[in-house]
């Protein structure tokens, strides 16, 4: 069978997408019209034939009977239909009762065959699973290796669920959950077994999340001093003061840099909310103490600004900071002078994509590592930083805030900071959805802001930026722009497929002011950071993402001007035309990102994959907290008082894990 269902125990774990209501099974007489339900009759006769008019075009009409009536019902293009429902085989309906032409009517209802006891048993009064059909299957035979596997086998599955938990939290156990999900008698049943079921997908995706940071915990790390006076001189060179909430999630950082623990800590924060530095604050922390530190970023452009502002504003602190950028971009030669210095402990605070981890780099004296935009590093990628080096402190950025709760699933090994407010004084950005064939005064508005000597980034969506044939979209409406509506400015053209260097002179000219239009894929995405850009225009506005398109915005409004974000689209689905219209409602990233939530659900939201979220099955964390909640509290508890599961009613638990998240149990659970 495909669907990744191998053994019985996937079959059973394989859950009923909903339920048909067929609790109640009326007679034909009884049908009301325009009403959809379910009902048992015979077929007593059938008709078949093509349109006339349109020749792949074709009518299956059945005639039914029960005591009471009879009742046509009429499938198109269907033919199949016809070799099932002879005449004599009795079946159960279910669909909208209309009158049509003077006849009771069913157009294109659901149809399932009641042939034995079992069919009635199992598709007759009663709520009924509808499942995600594998190839080959009908709903019947689904139901019917379903109801086989758990008579014949749920007695040899045990209940990875401690009793103690299950009574503690009212749970059901694992047979009355399982056959209540599959075959509930009613509503309430179904619910506690999805109440189980979910409590069971959260516990079991906590328990390594807690494990990995008590594992932690046990490490020694490096206990930073943190020298107030040093650290001072460099906030006070930086020209402005921290926000509230910066300084409070910097307390958090010194906190945890200062204990002899590693720190593990998530910095959340809207684009533009200013965590950059106090990650930079973090580095130098450990700088002064004669630690180093690891400040990665997920492209090579941002790495090239962070480099650059790190070493403006150390440089403006009088320490003697030495910062490196270990570039793509280099020749060989010159990444091992800065790959051996980094070895001697010459430098302090080295800068550079993930190939940081990758690559062949050794530190002197790692004592913090950093890492900007988390969402594109993966579960994996942190894995290996904990590998890297004896146990540096880690925190980590994100501009995808997300509500805590959920930040406990997804993070639930780290600590979480959070800056909820952005730096006073910033200009306002507003936000305007424009049809296509409005985009000439999109671009007439971008004019207005490049005679007041501002900039502008154009945006072109390019899903794939390794093949060149993506590409050719911005490249030719970079082409039209210049020739045409932008004929009399500068006009410039990046995208990833130029090389590293030729990247950079791009965005050096365009901050320096050499160009006023910078046509860009979404390598512009994240963390640019140029004040002079005051407007972005974001064509086929409806391809990009929610989070992608704030991400976008963020772009503008970094400097002293108010700023423009026009969203160019044909938007036509319900969900493009959603996320069009959060983007112009909305400009905090939390909303943002709620909204997002909403719409696509947190599995699509943060890439399944990526964090085992495909794990969860039933249990959703948005409508689901508390439950999520108590899930958690659990794991801590049964963490804390077994904390290799090595105790008889944790056994099961943990093979269970070790089959579920092969990624944390190898280091975790075996270590
Ligand atoms: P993000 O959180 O998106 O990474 P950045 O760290 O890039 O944001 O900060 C955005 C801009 O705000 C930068 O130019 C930065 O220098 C500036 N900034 C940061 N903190 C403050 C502050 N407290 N007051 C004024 N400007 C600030
Ligand atoms: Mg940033």
């Amino acid at each position: 069978m495909s669907l990744g269902i191998n053994t019985v125990y996937d079959l059973l774990y394989y859950f009923p997408r909903r339920y048909e209501d067929r609790t109640n099974i009326y007679t034909i007489e009884k049908l009301k019209f325009g009403e959809t339900q379910a009902v048992r009759a015979k077929v007593v006769g059938l008709k078949y034939r093509n349109s006339w008019q349109r020749r792949a075009f074709n009518i299956t009409e059945v005639l039914f009977q029960d005591k009471t009536g009879r009742l046509s019902c009429v499938w198109f293009n269907q033919p199949y239909i016809k070799s099932y429902l002879v005449p004599g085989i009795e079946v159960v309906l279910c669909g909208r009762v209309e009158i049509y032409a003077g006849k009771i009517q069913m157009n294109n209802p659901e149809f399932e065959i009641i042939k034995d006891a079992l069919d009635e048993e199992l598709g007759i009064g009663r709520l009924v699973p509808v499942y995600k059909l594998p190839q080959g299957f009908s709903q019947r035979m689904m139901r019917r290796l379903v109801k086989f596997s758990l008579d014949n086998y749920i007695s040899q599955i045990s209940d990875c669920l401690p009793y103690d938990i299950r009574k503690r939290r009212r749970l059901f156990n694992l047979a009355q959950s399982l056959i209540g999900i599959h075959f509930p008698l009613n509503i309430e049943l179904q619910k506690e077994a999805h109440r189980r079921l979910s409590f069971e997908e959260f516990f079991l995706f906590q328990l390594p999340l807690v494990l990995l940071k008590r594992r932690k915990k046990e490490k020694k790390g490096v206990a930073h001093k943190v020298d107030a006076e040093r650290l001072n001189e460099f906030l006070g060179g930086l020209g402005f003061a921290l926000t509230k909430s910066q300084a409070a999630a910097l307390e958090e950082i010194k906190r945890d840099m200062s204990s002899p623990f590693p720190m593990q800590r998530l910095l959340q924060g809207d684009v533009g909310s200013g965590k950059t530095v106090v990650a930079v604050a973090a580095a130098v922390i450990a700088a002064h103490g004669g630690y180093q530190a690891a400040f990665m970023a997920p492209t090579e452009i941002l790495t090239r600004q962070h480099y650059e502002t790190i070493k403006r504003q150390v440089e403006e602190s009088k320490a003697r900071i030495r910062v490196a950028h270990l570039s793509g971009s280099l020749t060989s030669l010159k990444k091992e002078g800065i790959k051996k210095n980094i070895r001697n402990g010459r430098i302090d605070i080295v800068v550079g994509t993930h190939a940081l981890l990758q690559e062949e780099v050794a530190f002197k004296n790692l004592g913090v590592v950093i890492i900007d935009e988390q969402h594109k590093f993966g579960v994996s990628q942190r894995m290996a930083i904990a590998r890297k080096s004896v146990n540096p402190d880690l925190l980590i950025m994100t501009a995808t805030p997300i509500p805590r709760t959920l930040a406990i699933t997804l993070y639930g090994n780290l600590d979480i900071s959070v800056i909820s407010e952005l730096p006073p004084g910033r200009p306002k950005v507003k936000t305007i959805w424009f049809v296509k064939n409005e985009a000439s005064k999109a671009y007439s508005l971008a004019k207005d802001e490049i005679l007041l000597g501002r900039q502008v980034f154009i945006v072109y969506p390019v899903i794939e930026e390794s093949f060149a044939l993506d590409i050719s979209g911005a490249k030719k409406m970079y082409e039209d722009l210049k020739s045409q509506e932008f004929k009399d400015f500068n006009v410039g053209l990046i995208h990833g497929k130029l090389g590293q260097e030729e990247q950079n002179e791009i965005m050096l000219k365009f901050k320096e002011g050499k160009l006023d239009v910078l046509v860009s894929t979404t390598i512009l995405e994240v963390g640019i950071d140029i004040p002079n850009a005051t407007c972005i225009i974001v064509e086929h506005a409806e391809r990009f993402g929610l989070s992608q398109l704030h991400q976008l915005r963020g772009r503008i409004g970094r400097g002293k001007f108010d700023s423009l974000c026009v969203l160019i689209s044909d938007a036509e689905t319900k969900e493009a035309k959603a996320r069009i219209l959060a983007m112009v409602r909305h400009s905090s990233g939390f909303k943002i990102a709620e909204e997002d939530l909403k719409i696509r659900g947190p599995g699509e939201f943060f890439g399944r994959e990526q964090h085992g979220l495909s794990e969860l099955k039933l249990a959703n964390p948005l409508t689901q907290m508390q439950l999520l909640k108590i899930a958690r509290e659990e794991a801590i508890k049964v963490i804390s008082a077994d904390p290799l599961l090595s105790q008889r009613p944790n056994i099961l638990l943990k093979e269970r894990i070790m089959q579920k998240f092969p990624q944390y149990s190898k280091m975790d659970i075996t270590a």
